[in-house]
Protein backbone atom coordinates (compact mmCIF):
# COMPACT_ATOMS: atom_id res chain seq x y z
CA UNK A 1 0.00 0.00 0.00
CA UNK A 2 3.18 2.33 -0.18
CA UNK A 3 2.45 2.68 -3.95
CA UNK A 4 -1.26 4.03 -3.24
CA UNK A 5 -1.06 7.38 -1.40
CA UNK A 6 1.53 9.24 -3.90
CA UNK A 7 -0.77 7.74 -6.75
CA UNK A 8 -3.56 9.18 -5.66
CA UNK A 9 -1.85 12.52 -4.45
CA UNK A 10 -0.29 13.00 -8.34
CA UNK A 11 -4.31 11.99 -9.44
CA UNK A 12 -5.40 14.70 -7.05
CA UNK A 13 -3.22 16.99 -8.68
CA UNK A 14 -3.65 15.57 -12.15
CA UNK A 15 -7.75 16.35 -11.27
CA UNK A 16 -7.03 19.88 -9.95
CA UNK A 17 -4.84 20.84 -13.11
CA UNK A 18 -7.59 19.63 -15.03
CA UNK A 19 -9.66 22.10 -13.39
CA UNK A 20 -7.72 24.46 -13.29
CA UNK A 21 -6.49 24.10 -17.10
CA UNK A 22 -10.53 24.27 -17.94
CA UNK A 23 -11.09 27.41 -15.94
CA UNK A 24 -8.45 29.32 -17.62
CA UNK A 25 -9.07 28.12 -21.06
CA UNK A 26 -5.74 26.38 -21.97
CA UNK A 27 -3.46 25.85 -18.38
CA UNK A 28 -0.44 24.02 -20.19
CA UNK A 29 -0.62 20.23 -19.98
CA UNK A 30 1.94 18.69 -17.18
CA UNK A 31 4.17 15.87 -18.42
CA UNK A 32 4.21 15.07 -14.88
CA UNK A 33 0.45 13.60 -15.16
CA UNK A 34 -0.90 10.89 -17.44
CA UNK A 35 -3.86 12.54 -20.05
CA UNK A 36 -5.97 9.91 -20.72
CA UNK A 37 -8.53 11.32 -22.22
CA UNK A 38 -8.37 13.69 -25.71
CA UNK A 39 -7.04 17.19 -24.67
CA UNK A 40 -9.29 19.11 -26.81
CA UNK A 41 -10.44 21.31 -23.46
CA UNK A 42 -7.09 22.25 -22.99
CA UNK A 43 -6.40 23.59 -26.25
CA UNK A 44 -7.19 27.01 -28.51
CA UNK A 45 -8.29 27.05 -32.24
CA UNK A 46 -8.01 29.06 -35.05
CA UNK A 47 -9.69 28.30 -38.37
CA UNK A 48 -7.63 29.87 -41.75
CA UNK A 49 -10.16 32.29 -43.25
CA UNK A 50 -8.29 33.97 -46.07
CA UNK A 51 -5.24 32.68 -47.66
CA UNK A 52 -2.63 29.89 -46.05
CA UNK A 53 -1.59 30.91 -42.78
CA UNK A 54 2.29 30.01 -42.21
CA UNK A 55 3.84 29.37 -38.38
CA UNK A 56 4.41 32.87 -37.53
CA UNK A 57 1.10 34.23 -38.78
CA UNK A 58 -0.43 31.52 -36.65
CA UNK A 59 1.95 32.33 -33.80
CA UNK A 60 1.07 36.33 -34.27
CA UNK A 61 -2.60 35.56 -34.26
CA UNK A 62 -2.46 33.72 -30.53
CA UNK A 63 -0.84 36.70 -29.35
CA UNK A 64 -3.22 38.81 -30.54
CA UNK A 65 -5.54 36.56 -28.53
CA UNK A 66 -7.70 35.83 -32.19
CA UNK A 67 -7.62 32.00 -31.28
CA UNK A 68 -11.04 30.37 -29.46
CA UNK A 69 -10.85 28.26 -26.57
CA UNK A 70 -11.05 24.66 -27.51
CA UNK A 71 -15.23 23.65 -26.78
CA UNK A 72 -14.82 19.99 -26.16
CA UNK A 73 -12.37 17.43 -25.49
CA UNK A 74 -12.76 15.93 -29.39
CA UNK A 75 -12.57 19.20 -31.91
CA UNK A 76 -14.62 18.59 -34.72
CA UNK A 77 -14.43 21.66 -37.86
CA UNK A 78 -17.19 19.32 -39.80
CA UNK A 79 -16.95 17.95 -43.63
CA UNK A 80 -15.32 20.37 -46.14
CA UNK A 81 -14.14 22.54 -43.61
CA UNK A 82 -11.36 25.25 -43.61
CA UNK A 83 -7.75 24.41 -42.14
CA UNK A 84 -7.28 25.01 -38.36
CA UNK A 85 -4.19 25.84 -36.07
CA UNK A 86 -4.63 24.37 -32.62
CA UNK A 87 -2.19 25.16 -30.11
CA UNK A 88 -1.62 24.20 -26.53
CA UNK A 89 0.94 24.61 -23.90
CA UNK A 90 3.22 21.87 -22.34
CA UNK A 91 4.82 22.16 -18.71
CA UNK A 92 7.56 20.10 -17.97
CA UNK A 93 8.71 20.46 -14.27
CA UNK A 94 11.65 17.46 -14.22
CA UNK A 95 15.00 18.68 -14.49
CA UNK A 96 15.66 16.42 -17.65
CA UNK A 97 13.15 16.24 -20.91
CA UNK A 98 10.17 13.92 -21.37
CA UNK A 99 9.19 12.12 -24.15
CA UNK A 100 5.23 12.61 -24.78
CA UNK A 101 3.69 10.88 -27.72
CA UNK A 102 1.37 13.25 -29.38
CA UNK A 103 -1.54 11.47 -31.16
CA UNK A 104 -4.06 12.48 -33.95
CA UNK A 105 -6.50 9.80 -33.74
CA UNK A 106 -8.32 10.26 -37.02
CA UNK A 107 -6.68 7.98 -39.63
CA UNK A 108 -7.93 10.47 -43.01
CA UNK A 109 -6.93 13.87 -42.36
CA UNK A 110 -4.65 15.03 -45.24
CA UNK A 111 -1.84 17.17 -43.73
CA UNK A 112 -1.36 17.62 -40.53
CA UNK A 113 1.57 19.61 -39.40
CA UNK A 114 3.39 20.06 -35.81
CA UNK A 115 5.29 22.62 -34.52
CA UNK A 116 7.12 22.65 -31.31
CA UNK A 117 8.34 25.87 -29.18
CA UNK A 118 10.82 26.22 -26.79
CA UNK A 119 11.57 29.25 -25.42
CA UNK A 120 10.26 31.38 -28.40
CA UNK A 121 12.25 28.69 -30.90
CA UNK A 122 10.71 26.70 -32.96
CA UNK A 123 12.68 23.35 -31.95
CA UNK A 124 11.26 20.49 -33.60
CA UNK A 125 8.57 20.81 -36.88
CA UNK A 126 6.69 17.13 -38.22
CA UNK A 127 4.69 16.26 -41.10
CA UNK A 128 2.43 13.70 -42.08
CA UNK A 129 -1.69 13.22 -43.21
CA UNK A 130 -2.36 10.51 -45.78
CA UNK A 131 -1.32 12.68 -48.63
CA UNK A 132 2.07 11.65 -47.44
CA UNK A 133 3.37 7.57 -48.10
CA UNK A 134 3.20 5.37 -45.28
CA UNK A 135 6.44 4.40 -44.69
CA UNK A 136 7.09 8.25 -44.01
CA UNK A 137 5.43 8.66 -40.79
CA UNK A 138 8.09 9.03 -37.96
CA UNK A 139 5.78 6.34 -35.93
CA UNK A 140 4.00 3.33 -37.97
CA UNK A 141 0.63 3.65 -36.57
CA UNK A 142 -2.56 4.38 -38.51
CA UNK A 143 -3.04 7.33 -36.74
CA UNK A 144 -0.76 10.23 -36.86
CA UNK A 145 1.56 10.35 -33.98
CA UNK A 146 4.48 12.27 -32.89
CA UNK A 147 7.17 11.31 -30.08
CA UNK A 148 8.29 14.48 -28.83
CA UNK A 149 11.11 14.99 -25.70
CA UNK A 150 10.26 18.27 -24.46
CA UNK A 151 12.75 19.70 -22.39
CA UNK A 152 12.36 21.05 -18.88
CA UNK A 153 10.06 24.18 -18.57
CA UNK A 154 7.64 25.67 -20.97
CA UNK A 155 6.51 24.15 -24.35
CA UNK A 156 4.14 25.47 -27.23
CA UNK A 157 2.20 23.25 -29.74
CA UNK A 158 1.15 24.16 -32.76
CA UNK A 159 -0.47 22.23 -35.08
CA UNK A 160 -2.13 22.62 -38.67
CA UNK A 161 -4.92 20.21 -39.58
CA UNK A 162 -6.05 20.54 -43.28
CA UNK A 163 -8.27 17.73 -44.91
CA UNK A 164 -11.37 18.03 -47.22
CA UNK A 165 -12.76 15.31 -45.42
CA UNK A 166 -14.74 15.61 -41.52
CA UNK A 167 -12.01 17.70 -39.89
CA UNK A 168 -12.07 15.56 -36.09
CA UNK A 169 -9.15 16.03 -34.44
CA UNK A 170 -9.13 13.72 -31.45
CA UNK A 171 -5.63 14.90 -29.83
CA UNK A 172 -4.08 12.65 -27.25
CA UNK A 173 -0.87 13.73 -25.36
CA UNK A 174 0.45 10.93 -22.95
CA UNK A 175 3.43 8.50 -22.45
CA UNK A 176 4.16 5.93 -25.26
CA UNK A 177 3.55 3.07 -22.52
CA UNK A 178 -0.13 4.89 -22.25
CA UNK A 179 -0.49 5.11 -25.50
CA UNK A 180 0.74 1.72 -26.78
CA UNK A 181 -1.80 0.35 -23.90
CA UNK A 182 -5.01 1.93 -25.75
CA UNK A 183 -3.82 1.34 -29.15
CA UNK A 184 -3.80 -2.26 -28.28
CA UNK A 185 -7.10 -2.30 -26.80
CA UNK A 186 -8.03 -0.89 -29.73
CA UNK A 187 -6.53 -3.77 -31.95
CA UNK A 188 -8.09 -6.19 -29.60
CA UNK A 189 -11.48 -4.63 -30.30
CA UNK A 190 -11.08 -4.21 -34.11
CA UNK A 191 -9.64 -8.07 -33.94
CA UNK A 192 -12.93 -9.16 -32.49
CA UNK A 193 -14.97 -7.16 -35.20
CA UNK A 194 -13.08 -8.26 -37.98
CA UNK A 195 -12.52 -11.57 -36.93
CA UNK A 196 -16.45 -12.16 -36.44
CA UNK A 197 -17.58 -10.74 -40.00
CA UNK A 198 -14.81 -12.49 -41.73
CA UNK A 199 -16.37 -15.14 -40.57
CA UNK A 200 -19.39 -15.08 -40.95
CA UNK A 201 -18.35 -13.63 -44.75
CA UNK A 202 -16.61 -16.89 -45.17
CA UNK A 203 -19.47 -19.25 -43.89
CA UNK A 204 -21.98 -17.68 -46.13
CA UNK A 205 -20.01 -17.75 -49.25
CA UNK A 206 -19.41 -21.88 -48.29
CA UNK A 207 -23.36 -21.79 -48.03
CA UNK A 208 -23.49 -20.19 -51.36
CA UNK A 209 -21.03 -21.95 -53.21
CA UNK A 210 -23.30 -25.34 -51.81
CA UNK A 211 -26.59 -24.50 -51.77
CA UNK A 212 -26.29 -21.74 -54.69
CA UNK A 213 -28.66 -19.64 -53.02
CA UNK A 214 -27.72 -15.97 -54.06
CA UNK A 215 -29.18 -13.92 -50.53
CA UNK A 216 -25.60 -15.63 -49.14
CA UNK A 217 -23.90 -14.44 -51.59
CA UNK A 218 -25.16 -10.39 -51.57
CA UNK A 219 -24.94 -10.94 -48.05
CA UNK A 220 -20.96 -11.59 -47.86
CA UNK A 221 -20.48 -9.52 -50.14
CA UNK A 222 -22.70 -6.81 -47.83
CA UNK A 223 -20.91 -7.66 -44.68
CA UNK A 224 -17.33 -7.67 -47.35
CA UNK A 225 -18.34 -4.14 -48.22
CA UNK A 226 -18.41 -2.86 -44.31
CA UNK A 227 -15.17 -4.36 -43.43
CA UNK A 228 -13.17 -3.20 -46.51
CA UNK A 229 -15.25 0.64 -45.62
CA UNK A 230 -14.07 0.12 -41.70
CA UNK A 231 -10.87 -0.76 -42.85
CA UNK A 232 -10.54 2.04 -45.26
CA UNK A 233 -11.48 5.18 -42.70
CA UNK A 234 -9.78 3.60 -39.76
CA UNK A 235 -6.71 4.18 -41.29
CA UNK A 236 -6.10 -0.06 -40.87
CA UNK A 237 -6.02 -0.33 -44.97
CA UNK A 238 -3.84 2.34 -45.19
CA UNK A 239 -1.51 1.04 -42.46
CA UNK A 240 -1.77 -3.31 -43.88
CA UNK A 241 -2.91 -2.98 -47.42
CA UNK A 242 -1.95 0.15 -49.62
CA UNK A 243 0.74 1.67 -47.90
CA UNK A 244 2.36 3.39 -50.87
CA UNK A 245 -1.15 4.07 -52.76
CA UNK A 246 -1.51 7.73 -51.58
CA UNK A 247 -4.23 8.65 -54.39
CA UNK A 248 -6.54 5.58 -53.57
CA UNK A 249 -6.19 6.48 -49.82
CA UNK A 250 -7.85 10.03 -50.68
CA UNK A 251 -10.48 8.52 -52.89
CA UNK A 252 -11.04 5.14 -50.77
CA UNK A 253 -13.53 6.35 -48.30
CA UNK A 254 -16.29 7.89 -50.18
CA UNK A 255 -15.62 5.28 -53.14
CA UNK A 256 -16.06 2.34 -50.57
CA UNK A 257 -19.21 4.36 -48.46
CA UNK A 258 -21.23 4.47 -51.64
CA UNK A 259 -19.95 0.23 -52.36
CA UNK A 260 -21.63 -0.27 -48.77
CA UNK A 261 -24.74 1.21 -49.19
CA UNK A 262 -25.11 -0.43 -52.40
CA UNK A 263 -23.95 -4.09 -51.29
CA UNK A 264 -26.37 -3.60 -48.14
CA UNK A 265 -29.43 -2.48 -50.64
CA UNK A 266 -28.41 -5.39 -53.01
CA UNK A 267 -28.90 -7.48 -50.50
CA UNK A 268 -32.46 -6.39 -49.38
CA UNK A 269 -33.31 -6.72 -53.14
CA UNK A 270 -32.48 -10.22 -52.62
CA UNK A 271 -33.58 -11.24 -49.24
CA UNK A 272 -36.56 -9.69 -49.47
CA UNK A 273 -37.29 -10.85 -53.07
CA UNK A 274 -38.06 -7.48 -54.77
CA UNK A 275 -37.83 -8.43 -58.20
CA UNK A 276 -41.52 -10.13 -57.53
CA UNK A 277 -43.04 -9.06 -54.48
CA UNK A 278 -42.26 -5.03 -55.08
CA UNK A 279 -40.39 -4.75 -58.61
CA UNK A 280 -41.59 -0.75 -58.66
CA UNK A 281 -38.91 -0.75 -55.12
CA UNK A 282 -36.74 -2.61 -56.44
CA UNK A 283 -36.19 -0.01 -59.63
CA UNK A 284 -36.78 2.48 -57.62
CA UNK A 285 -33.86 0.99 -55.02
CA UNK A 286 -31.78 -0.02 -57.76
CA UNK A 287 -32.06 4.38 -59.72
CA UNK A 288 -30.90 5.62 -55.79
CA UNK A 289 -27.81 2.97 -56.45
CA UNK A 290 -27.26 4.40 -59.85
CA UNK A 291 -27.86 8.04 -59.28
CA UNK A 292 -25.28 7.30 -56.22
CA UNK A 293 -22.70 6.32 -58.14
CA UNK A 294 -23.20 8.69 -61.11
CA UNK A 295 -22.77 11.67 -58.54
CA UNK A 296 -19.63 10.25 -56.76
CA UNK A 297 -18.25 9.70 -60.55
CA UNK A 298 -19.10 13.41 -61.42
CA UNK A 299 -17.29 14.68 -58.23
CA UNK A 300 -13.95 12.23 -59.10
CA UNK A 301 -14.09 13.59 -62.29
CA UNK A 302 -14.01 17.45 -61.33
CA UNK A 303 -11.81 16.12 -58.44
CA UNK A 304 -13.58 17.25 -55.59
CA UNK A 305 -12.87 15.34 -52.84
CA UNK A 306 -14.91 17.41 -50.51
CA UNK A 307 -17.93 16.92 -53.00
CA UNK A 308 -17.31 13.02 -52.90
CA UNK A 309 -17.44 12.99 -49.29
CA UNK A 310 -20.46 14.72 -48.76
CA UNK A 311 -22.68 12.34 -51.48
CA UNK A 312 -20.93 9.51 -50.15
CA UNK A 313 -21.99 10.65 -46.23
CA UNK A 314 -25.89 11.91 -47.69
CA UNK A 315 -25.52 8.25 -49.48
CA UNK A 316 -25.13 6.01 -46.53
CA UNK A 317 -27.58 7.98 -44.48
CA UNK A 318 -30.65 7.71 -46.75
CA UNK A 319 -28.96 3.79 -47.23
CA UNK A 320 -29.35 3.37 -43.89
CA UNK A 321 -32.88 4.91 -43.70
CA UNK A 322 -34.06 3.44 -46.58
CA UNK A 323 -33.46 -0.23 -45.01
CA UNK A 324 -35.52 -0.01 -42.13
CA UNK A 325 -38.61 1.01 -44.30
CA UNK A 326 -38.39 -2.02 -46.84
CA UNK A 327 -38.39 -4.05 -43.77
CA UNK A 328 -41.48 -2.47 -42.84
CA UNK A 329 -42.77 -2.69 -46.05
CA UNK A 330 -41.72 -6.59 -46.22
CA UNK A 331 -43.27 -6.80 -42.82
CA UNK A 332 -46.50 -5.83 -43.99
CA UNK A 333 -46.36 -8.00 -47.00
CA UNK A 334 -46.53 -10.80 -44.30
CA UNK A 335 -42.87 -11.98 -45.15
CA UNK A 336 -41.97 -14.07 -42.45
CA UNK A 337 -38.16 -12.98 -42.10
CA UNK A 338 -39.22 -9.49 -42.53
CA UNK A 339 -39.28 -8.85 -39.01
CA UNK A 340 -35.29 -10.30 -38.20
CA UNK A 341 -34.62 -7.95 -41.06
CA UNK A 342 -36.08 -4.97 -40.19
CA UNK A 343 -34.44 -5.29 -36.02
CA UNK A 344 -31.47 -5.65 -38.02
CA UNK A 345 -32.09 -2.77 -40.66
CA UNK A 346 -32.62 -0.36 -37.29
CA UNK A 347 -29.68 -1.76 -35.36
CA UNK A 348 -27.46 -0.87 -38.12
CA UNK A 349 -29.27 2.16 -38.98
CA UNK A 350 -28.91 3.38 -35.40
CA UNK A 351 -25.26 2.58 -35.04
CA UNK A 352 -24.69 4.26 -38.46
CA UNK A 353 -26.47 7.71 -37.73
CA UNK A 354 -24.67 8.06 -34.23
CA UNK A 355 -21.28 7.24 -36.28
CA UNK A 356 -22.15 9.58 -39.16
CA UNK A 357 -23.21 12.63 -36.36
CA UNK A 358 -20.26 12.06 -34.45
CA UNK A 359 -17.71 12.25 -37.66
CA UNK A 360 -20.01 15.15 -39.13
CA UNK A 361 -20.05 17.02 -35.69
CA UNK A 362 -23.30 17.36 -34.80
CA UNK A 363 -22.82 14.48 -31.14
CA UNK A 364 -19.90 14.37 -29.16
CA UNK A 365 -17.36 12.58 -30.51
CA UNK A 366 -16.11 9.30 -28.21
CA UNK A 367 -14.91 6.29 -28.69
CA UNK A 368 -18.85 5.50 -28.41
CA UNK A 369 -20.28 7.47 -31.18
CA UNK A 370 -17.66 6.67 -32.97
CA UNK A 371 -17.48 3.17 -32.92
CA UNK A 372 -21.20 2.99 -32.91
CA UNK A 373 -21.31 1.60 -36.47
CA UNK A 374 -19.52 -1.71 -35.32
CA UNK A 375 -21.73 -2.21 -32.12
CA UNK A 376 -24.59 -2.00 -35.07
CA UNK A 377 -22.78 -3.76 -37.88
CA UNK A 378 -22.20 -6.63 -35.54
CA UNK A 379 -25.90 -6.75 -34.62
CA UNK A 380 -27.32 -6.58 -37.70
CA UNK A 381 -24.66 -9.22 -39.06
CA UNK A 382 -25.70 -11.52 -36.60
CA UNK A 383 -29.55 -10.65 -37.17
CA UNK A 384 -29.09 -10.91 -40.73
CA UNK A 385 -27.32 -14.41 -40.39
CA UNK A 386 -30.73 -15.77 -38.01
CA UNK A 387 -32.74 -14.33 -40.52
CA UNK A 388 -30.92 -16.30 -43.38
CA UNK A 389 -31.45 -19.54 -41.49
CA UNK A 390 -34.96 -18.70 -40.73
CA UNK A 391 -35.56 -18.21 -44.69
CA UNK A 392 -33.67 -21.49 -45.29
CA UNK A 393 -36.06 -23.28 -42.97
CA UNK A 394 -38.97 -21.95 -44.12
CA UNK A 395 -37.99 -22.77 -47.97
CA UNK A 396 -36.62 -26.35 -46.85
CA UNK A 397 -40.54 -26.49 -44.80
CA UNK A 398 -42.61 -25.55 -48.33
CA UNK A 399 -40.28 -27.68 -50.37
CA UNK A 400 -41.27 -30.68 -47.95
CA UNK A 401 -45.08 -29.59 -47.92
CA UNK A 402 -44.63 -29.08 -51.83
CA UNK A 403 -43.53 -32.59 -52.16
CA UNK A 404 -46.24 -34.10 -49.99
CA UNK A 405 -48.56 -31.99 -52.00
CA UNK A 406 -47.33 -33.97 -55.03
CA UNK A 407 -47.80 -37.43 -53.47
CA UNK A 408 -51.19 -36.58 -52.23
CA UNK A 409 -54.45 -36.95 -55.08
CA UNK A 410 -56.52 -33.53 -54.81
CA UNK A 411 -59.94 -34.92 -54.88
CA UNK A 412 -59.74 -37.29 -51.73
CA UNK A 413 -56.52 -36.42 -49.94
CA UNK A 414 -55.58 -40.13 -50.53
CA UNK A 415 -52.16 -41.54 -51.78
CA UNK A 416 -51.93 -41.13 -55.40
CA UNK A 417 -50.11 -43.74 -57.71
CA UNK A 418 -47.09 -41.52 -57.38
CA UNK A 419 -46.71 -41.83 -53.63
CA UNK A 420 -48.25 -45.37 -53.58
CA UNK A 421 -45.07 -46.87 -55.38
CA UNK A 422 -43.48 -44.86 -52.83
CA UNK A 423 -44.68 -46.35 -50.06
CA UNK A 424 -44.75 -49.72 -51.23
CA UNK A 425 -41.28 -49.95 -51.80
CA UNK A 426 -40.17 -50.79 -48.34
CA UNK A 427 -42.81 -53.14 -47.62
CA UNK A 428 -42.49 -55.08 -50.68
CA UNK A 429 -39.04 -55.42 -50.92
CA UNK A 430 -39.04 -56.71 -46.97
CA UNK A 431 -41.70 -59.16 -48.04
CA UNK A 432 -39.33 -60.31 -50.55
CA UNK A 433 -35.97 -59.78 -48.47
CA UNK A 434 -37.77 -62.19 -45.36
CA UNK A 435 -40.60 -64.34 -47.26
CA UNK A 436 -43.27 -62.91 -45.56
CA UNK A 437 -46.58 -62.75 -46.48
CA UNK A 438 -47.78 -59.81 -48.95
CA UNK A 439 -51.43 -59.12 -50.72
CA UNK A 440 -53.04 -56.32 -52.61
CA UNK A 441 -56.36 -55.33 -52.80
CA UNK A 442 -57.49 -53.77 -56.03
CA UNK A 443 -61.68 -52.07 -56.01
CA UNK A 444 -63.35 -50.56 -58.88
CA UNK A 445 -66.85 -48.31 -58.17
CA UNK A 446 -69.91 -50.23 -59.97
CA UNK A 447 -71.57 -47.94 -62.99
CA UNK A 448 -69.98 -45.13 -61.72
CA UNK A 449 -70.40 -43.60 -65.39
CA UNK A 450 -74.01 -43.91 -64.98
CA UNK A 451 -73.97 -42.00 -61.48
CA UNK A 452 -72.06 -39.45 -63.19
CA UNK A 453 -74.25 -39.13 -66.31
CA UNK A 454 -77.33 -39.15 -63.83
CA UNK A 455 -76.29 -36.60 -60.96
CA UNK A 456 -73.36 -34.95 -62.52
CA UNK A 457 -69.67 -34.60 -62.43
CA UNK A 458 -69.41 -32.03 -58.96
CA UNK A 459 -71.88 -35.03 -57.16
CA UNK A 460 -69.34 -38.18 -58.29
CA UNK A 461 -66.66 -35.92 -57.15
CA UNK A 462 -68.75 -36.18 -53.57
CA UNK A 463 -69.07 -39.89 -53.74
CA UNK A 464 -65.63 -40.11 -54.61
CA UNK A 465 -64.68 -38.10 -51.17
CA UNK A 466 -66.57 -40.32 -49.27
CA UNK A 467 -65.65 -43.45 -50.68
CA UNK A 468 -62.59 -42.55 -49.99
CA UNK A 469 -62.88 -41.57 -46.36
CA UNK A 470 -65.25 -44.97 -45.85
CA UNK A 471 -61.88 -46.73 -47.38
CA UNK A 472 -58.68 -44.92 -44.44
CA UNK A 473 -61.49 -46.08 -42.02
CA UNK A 474 -61.62 -49.63 -43.40
CA UNK A 475 -58.23 -50.11 -43.67
CA UNK A 476 -55.67 -51.05 -40.51
CA UNK A 477 -52.30 -49.75 -39.67
CA UNK A 478 -49.35 -50.39 -41.65
CA UNK A 479 -51.40 -50.72 -45.23
CA UNK A 480 -51.17 -48.40 -47.90
CA UNK A 481 -53.90 -47.34 -49.12
CA UNK A 482 -53.85 -45.04 -52.55
CA UNK A 483 -56.51 -43.66 -55.63
CA UNK A 484 -55.22 -45.70 -58.40
CA UNK A 485 -56.89 -43.83 -61.05
CA UNK A 486 -60.14 -42.42 -62.03
CA UNK A 487 -62.76 -44.83 -59.82
CA UNK A 488 -60.46 -47.35 -59.09
CA UNK A 489 -58.52 -47.48 -55.67
CA UNK A 490 -56.11 -49.86 -54.11
CA UNK A 491 -54.73 -51.22 -50.58
CA UNK A 492 -51.31 -53.23 -50.25
CA UNK A 493 -51.28 -55.05 -47.22
CA UNK A 494 -48.33 -56.04 -45.41
CA UNK A 495 -47.89 -59.34 -43.36
CA UNK A 496 -51.41 -60.59 -45.02
CA UNK A 497 -52.45 -63.27 -46.72
CA UNK A 498 -55.52 -63.47 -49.90
CA UNK A 499 -57.83 -64.92 -47.46
CA UNK A 500 -56.97 -62.35 -44.44
CA UNK A 501 -56.87 -59.56 -47.60
CA UNK A 502 -60.13 -60.56 -48.63
CA UNK A 503 -61.77 -60.87 -45.20
CA UNK A 504 -60.71 -57.01 -45.38
CA UNK A 505 -61.92 -56.75 -48.94
CA UNK A 506 -65.52 -58.03 -47.73
CA UNK A 507 -65.73 -55.28 -45.03
CA UNK A 508 -64.91 -52.97 -47.60
CA UNK A 509 -67.10 -53.95 -49.50
CA UNK A 510 -70.30 -53.95 -46.92
CA UNK A 511 -69.58 -50.43 -45.58
CA UNK A 512 -69.10 -48.97 -49.47
CA UNK A 513 -72.82 -50.67 -50.03
CA UNK A 514 -73.83 -49.34 -46.63
CA UNK A 515 -72.38 -45.57 -47.19
CA UNK A 516 -75.30 -42.88 -48.59
CA UNK A 517 -73.91 -39.67 -50.12
CA UNK A 518 -76.58 -36.69 -49.33
CA UNK A 519 -77.60 -35.17 -52.54
CA UNK A 520 -80.84 -33.06 -53.48
CA UNK A 521 -83.76 -35.05 -53.51
CA UNK A 522 -82.16 -38.32 -51.85
CA UNK A 523 -79.48 -40.35 -51.27
CA UNK A 524 -76.81 -41.82 -53.50
CA UNK A 525 -76.26 -45.46 -52.98
CA UNK A 526 -72.98 -47.54 -54.99
CA UNK A 527 -71.25 -50.79 -54.26
CA UNK A 528 -67.58 -51.76 -55.74
CA UNK A 529 -66.11 -54.76 -57.50
CA UNK A 530 -62.66 -56.08 -55.46
CA UNK A 531 -59.89 -57.78 -56.92
CA UNK A 532 -57.26 -59.36 -54.15
CA UNK A 533 -54.62 -61.26 -55.00
CA UNK A 534 -51.38 -62.54 -52.99
CA UNK A 535 -47.74 -62.32 -53.43
CA UNK A 536 -46.41 -65.76 -54.47
CA UNK A 537 -44.62 -65.24 -57.61
CA UNK A 538 -41.35 -64.01 -55.45
CA UNK A 539 -39.30 -63.48 -58.79
CA UNK A 540 -42.43 -61.44 -59.66
CA UNK A 541 -42.63 -57.47 -59.28
CA UNK A 542 -45.52 -55.51 -57.39
CA UNK A 543 -46.89 -54.43 -61.15
CA UNK A 544 -47.41 -58.05 -61.73
CA UNK A 545 -49.22 -58.78 -58.89
CA UNK A 546 -51.67 -55.95 -59.08
CA UNK A 547 -52.02 -56.88 -62.99
CA UNK A 548 -53.23 -60.49 -61.19
CA UNK A 549 -55.35 -58.48 -58.70
CA UNK A 550 -56.91 -56.61 -61.73
CA UNK A 551 -57.92 -59.91 -63.51
CA UNK A 552 -60.05 -60.71 -60.67
CA UNK A 553 -61.35 -57.54 -60.06
CA UNK A 554 -62.55 -57.84 -64.15
CA UNK A 555 -63.93 -61.51 -62.51
CA UNK A 556 -66.06 -59.65 -59.70
CA UNK A 557 -67.61 -57.60 -62.39
CA UNK A 558 -68.04 -60.38 -64.93
CA UNK A 559 -69.88 -62.46 -62.14
CA UNK A 560 -72.31 -59.45 -61.25
CA UNK A 561 -69.90 -56.81 -59.47
CA UNK A 562 -70.51 -55.78 -55.51
CA UNK A 563 -68.12 -58.88 -54.53
CA UNK A 564 -64.99 -60.32 -53.51
CA UNK A 565 -62.67 -62.19 -55.84
CA UNK A 566 -59.65 -63.43 -54.52
CA UNK A 567 -56.75 -64.77 -57.26
CA UNK A 568 -56.33 -68.59 -55.79
CA UNK A 569 -52.26 -69.69 -55.46
CA UNK A 570 -50.32 -70.12 -58.19
CA UNK A 571 -52.70 -68.25 -60.67
CA UNK A 572 -50.72 -68.68 -62.99
CA UNK A 573 -50.87 -72.12 -64.97
CA UNK A 574 -48.67 -73.97 -63.51
CA UNK A 575 -49.81 -77.13 -64.34
CA UNK A 576 -51.00 -76.88 -67.84
CA UNK A 577 -54.83 -77.39 -68.87
CA UNK A 578 -55.67 -76.82 -64.97
CA UNK A 579 -57.52 -73.71 -64.98
CA UNK A 580 -57.37 -71.07 -61.94
CA UNK A 581 -60.82 -71.49 -60.31
CA UNK A 582 -62.19 -68.48 -58.73
CA UNK A 583 -63.68 -68.16 -54.66
CA UNK A 584 -66.45 -65.41 -53.98
CA UNK A 585 -66.55 -64.42 -50.39
P1 LIG B 1 -68.03 -50.42 -64.23
O1 LIG B 1 -69.06 -50.88 -63.21
O2 LIG B 1 -67.87 -51.43 -65.34
O3 LIG B 1 -66.78 -50.07 -63.62
O4 LIG B 1 -68.68 -49.17 -64.92
P2 LIG B 1 -68.18 -47.73 -64.73
O5 LIG B 1 -69.19 -46.77 -65.30
O6 LIG B 1 -67.82 -47.44 -63.32
O7 LIG B 1 -66.85 -47.74 -65.55
P3 LIG B 1 -66.20 -46.77 -66.56
O8 LIG B 1 -64.75 -47.06 -66.54
O9 LIG B 1 -66.89 -46.88 -67.87
O10 LIG B 1 -66.47 -45.34 -66.03
C1 LIG B 1 -65.71 -44.76 -65.04
C2 LIG B 1 -66.21 -43.38 -64.85
O11 LIG B 1 -65.61 -42.74 -63.76
C3 LIG B 1 -65.91 -42.51 -66.06
C4 LIG B 1 -65.43 -41.23 -65.51
O12 LIG B 1 -66.16 -40.12 -65.94
C5 LIG B 1 -65.65 -41.36 -64.04
N1 LIG B 1 -64.61 -40.68 -63.32
C6 LIG B 1 -63.28 -40.94 -63.33
N2 LIG B 1 -62.64 -40.05 -62.53
C7 LIG B 1 -63.58 -39.23 -62.02
C8 LIG B 1 -63.53 -38.11 -61.14
O13 LIG B 1 -62.49 -37.72 -60.66
N3 LIG B 1 -64.69 -37.51 -60.80
C9 LIG B 1 -65.88 -37.95 -61.31
N4 LIG B 1 -67.01 -37.31 -60.93
N5 LIG B 1 -65.95 -38.96 -62.15
C10 LIG B 1 -64.81 -39.60 -62.51
MG1 LIG C 1 -66.34 -48.51 -62.44
MG1 LIG D 1 -63.18 -48.04 -63.99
Amino acid sequence: MHGALPTRIRWLAGSLLLLLGALAGAAPLSTDVEHDAPIGRSTAFLQETGGRLDLAGALAAFRAGRFSPGDAAVLNFGIGARPAWIRFAVDNPASGPVTRQLSVETAWLDRVEVHVLHRGGVVAAYRAGDRLPFMQRQVMSRYFMFDHAFAPGASEVFIRVETPDPMVVPLYFESREASRLRQMEQQLSYGLVYGFLIALIAYNAILYASLRTTSYLSYALYLAAFIAMNVAYTGHGFAWLWPEATRWQQWSNPLLMVLYGSAGLLFAIRFLDLRVRFPRVRRAVLAYCAAGAALLAAAIVADSQRHALLVAFAFVFVFTLIMPVLGVAAMRAKQKPARYFLLAACAAMAGAVLTTLATWGFIPHNAWTFRAVEVGMLADATLLALALAYQFRISHEERLRAERLAQLDPLTGLNNRRAFYDLTSSPWSNALRHGHDLSVVLLDLDRFKQLNDVHGHAHGDAVLKAVGGVLKEGIRQGDVLARWGGEEFIVLLPETTAREAAALAERLRVAIAAMRVPREGGDTALTASFGVAQLEDRAGTLDALIAQADACLYRSKDEGRNRVTSCPARQRPALPGIEAASEAV
